[in-house]
């Protein structure tokens, strides 16, 4: 692995800044992906900028029929919570599918739309359920990301924050 700097962040405020600054900065959330292309040198960022620390960036929220997932949520949190299992059951379960235990429990929403893998669920889930992806800067439907498979969108300086979706469209 090549040499880097890491900082944890307290805000999105915050996690902007380095971006701005580093253009090869990355942003680290369960670290599933990115540290295993850093390991096989596929990723080689000068700043690793963990999310960890972001309270605003975890947790679920009912909003009428539809859930608000912070970016930072784990794939297990939203297998096991009750608001997504009422509004959306099929989301539910796609997230308890998710690789093994471990993946489940670092695994975040927000790392799995950034990446972008064409063959993850969430990215499908999200494009099916018609889900609106907020990010630190605007509000971007599912279907509208530009994002290239396994591009975080950090360069341009906008990143998922959270993800509001619902069954009926
Ligand atoms: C063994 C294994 C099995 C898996 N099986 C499945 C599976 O069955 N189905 C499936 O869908 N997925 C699967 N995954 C992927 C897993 O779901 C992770 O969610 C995914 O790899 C993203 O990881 P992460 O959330 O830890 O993000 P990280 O690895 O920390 O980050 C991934 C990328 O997204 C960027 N990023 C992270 N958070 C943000 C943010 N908020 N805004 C902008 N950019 C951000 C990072 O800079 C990096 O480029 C598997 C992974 C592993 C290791």
């Amino acid at each position: 692995m090549y040499s880097f700097n890491y900082q944890k962040v307290k805000t999105v405020a915050d996690a902007a800044k380095v971006l701005a600054k580093d253009g090869d900065a990355k942003l680290l959330a369960g670290g599933q992906s990115l540290i295993a292309a850093m390991k096989l040198r596929l990723a080689h960022p000068s700043e690793v900028v963990d999310l960890g620390l972001i309270k605003d960036l975890s947790g679920i929220k009912a909003d009428g029929k539809a859930v608000a997932i912070g970016a930072m949520t784990r794939h297990a949190e939203v297998a096991s919570s009750a608001a997504v299992k009422k509004a959306i059951p099929a989301l539910a379960s796609l997230a308890g599918g998710i690789g093994d235990r471990m993946v489940r429990n670092m695994g975040t929403i927000g790392g799995s739309l950034a990446n972008n893998d064409p063959a993850a669920d969430y990215p499908a889930a999200a494009l099916a359920l018609g889900a609106t992806v907020v990010t630190n800067k605007r509000k971007i439907g599912a279907g509208n990301s530009r994002t290239r498979p396994r591009a975080t969108p950090s360069s341009e300086y906008s990143w998922p924050t959270s993800v509001r979706a619902c069954a009926s469209r």
